[in-house]
């Protein structure tokens, strides 16, 4: 049984004193690997680590550590297979769609270096003679990134990406679910010759582990994706210190489908949105808000389009399109969403209720009609391949149930009108909208929830400076 260790100042460390935590394989329920639950004393260890790498690695050019991100995106290249393998196995993801991940993320750290010759201050105009003002932006210091589990390969460099290149350090927690591919992670950055202490990584949960970073008092950011409640808590502990959070919540994407859309495309862009991943993305389409005169039209298409979803283990199946859900408790909350719902009076056209497959966490894809806007499923993340339907009267009402939700990540509208185009891109009170299509979103974008989706927001130009402090100086000469 391996056992990962902590990645602490270049080298693999035990976290002597620490609890195991239990990894399983979520399709086919065994054991795979154990971690520490890392207490405040290995959190500090890893901090203490990133504060000294600190002041070295922010003098270094900016296209120096360039030099250093490339080389890491170059090793996740030559072992894309291996990450893929890593990451599939532990969180339940198809393989094709762990490839799409492991090669996203090579991209994504090379975007971030490119960056490197573009980080800008200003030079503003004094009202003083003989003075010249200079914004600088500068490192905020040592980040704590804590991850979710649900694409963790990706969001470790979604984290230390920006972080590096802008010239901060940074320690991750990843989530207690899928450690494995962090420990790939670690071992690729031991091949490049990174300074030591500039990126490490402590296991744990987070009540221990995840809690002892939020309030280190020489954590300087703590960039946060995950749940709703955890960024709650998480901005409440950062708060002792007054320490940045960046928080990249949970979503309830609504999907408007006009009367006048291609529901074709419509059917099959909001069947693989919620089937990616096994309905395990944050700002894919949740609720689906139909013109009522195309309402059995499309809804035949829907059903069409997920009932030929085929779902199992990902690791002994290429011929699969969804792995299992993370964990039991997972499956449960689905479940108990979709029976709410239908003691509301929503009604099954496809699935509703949890997949047998003898072993793994499954869901049958389902679409669910005659849900009302008052449904805790309307109103409730979900997190798995439940498509509920309610049919409405014209885009006005649309728009107005689009918005009726606490979250505010991401939302999607069909329709072949100018129009209606325009009125979802001002009225819809979302971080991102997809007009025509549903997520991915591009790491030159800005991906940023409004409302109990977050604060901040990650990728291209404004994602990189939620990284760095302004600092003005007025020099006078
Ligand atoms: P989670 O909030 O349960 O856990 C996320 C991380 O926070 C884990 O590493 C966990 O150990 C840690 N944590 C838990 N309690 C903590 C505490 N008190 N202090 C510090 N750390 C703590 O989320 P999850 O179940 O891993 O992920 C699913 C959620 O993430 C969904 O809600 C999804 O929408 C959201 N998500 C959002 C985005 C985005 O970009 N907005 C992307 C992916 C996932």
């Amino acid at each position: 049984m391996t056992i990962q260790q902590n990645f602490v100042n270049g080298r693999f460390v035990e976290s002597a004193g620490s609890d195991l935590i239990d990894v399983f394989n979520p399709a086919r329920d065994t054991r795979i690997s154990q971690v520490p639950d890392t207490s405040a004393e290995g959190v500090s260890a890893a901090v203490d680590a990133a504060r000294r790498a600190q002041r070295d690695w922010e003098r270094l050019p900016a296209i120096q550590r360039a030099g250093f991100l490339r080389e890491i995106s170059a090793r996740i290249r030559d072992n894309a297979e291996e990450i893929a393998r890593v990451i599939s196995e532990e969180q339940g993801k198809i393989l094709p769609l762990a490839r799409v991940e492991a090669a996203f993320t090579a991209d994504y750290i090379d975007y971030m270096a490119e960056w490197a010759r573009r980080i800008e201050g200003e030079i503003l105009q004094s009202d003083r003679p003989g003075e010249n003002i200079f914004l600088f932006r500068q490192p905020v210091g040592v980040v704590a990134g804590i991850l979710p589990w649900n694409f963790p390969f990706f969001l470790i460099a979604r984290k230390m990406a920006p972080a590096l290149i802008t010239g901060n350090t940074i320690v991750i927690k990843p989530s207690e679910e899928t450690p494995n591919n962090a420990a790939l992670f670690a071992r690729l950055v031991t091949e490049t010759g990174l300074p030591q202490g500039v990126f490490n990584i402590v296991y744990g949960r987070g009540g221990t582990t995840g809690r002892a970073l939020t309030q280190h008092p020489d954590v300087r950011m703590v960039s946060f994706t995950g749940s709703v409640e955890t960024g709650s808590k998480i901005m409440a502990d950062a708060a002792t210190n007054i320490t940045k959070v960046n928080l990249e919540l949970g979503g309830k994407a609504p999907a408007i489908v006009t009367a006048d859309a291609d529901l074709d495309l419509a059917a099959r862009a909001i069947t693989q949105s919620r089937t990616l991943n096994t309905g395990q993305v944050c700002n894919a389409a949740e609720r689906v808000y139909v013109d009522r005169r195309v309402a059995d039209e499309f809804t035949d298409k829907l059903v069409k389009a997920m009932d030929a979803v085929r779902y199992g283990d990902p690791l002994g199946n290429d011929e699969i399109d969804m792995g299992p859900i993370i964990n039991r408790a997972g499956v449960e909350k689905i479940d108990a969403l979709v029976r709410s719902a239908i003691d509301s009076g929503a009604q099954p056209a496809l699935g509703g209720n949890v997949a047998d497959l003898g072993v793994g966490n499954h869901y049958k894809p389902t679409v669910l009609v005659n849900c009302r806007q008052d449904m805790d499923i309307i109103s409730r993340e979900t997190f798995g391949p439940v498509l509920p339907l309610v049919e409405v009267d014209g885009l006005d009402e649309a728009i107005t149930y689009a918005n009726d939700t606490s979250y505010g990540l991401t939302s999607s509208i069909y329709t072949t009108n100018v129009g209606s185009t325009m009125r979802a891109c001002n009225e819809l009170r979302f971080g991102e909208t997809y007009v025509n299509r549903e997520n991915f979103e591009a790491m030159q974008g800005f991906h940023a929830g409004r409302g109990k989706s977050g604060i901040g927001g990650a990728d291209g130009k404004h994602g990189l400076y939620e990284y760095t402090e302004t600092h003005i100086c007025y020099v006078q000469n």
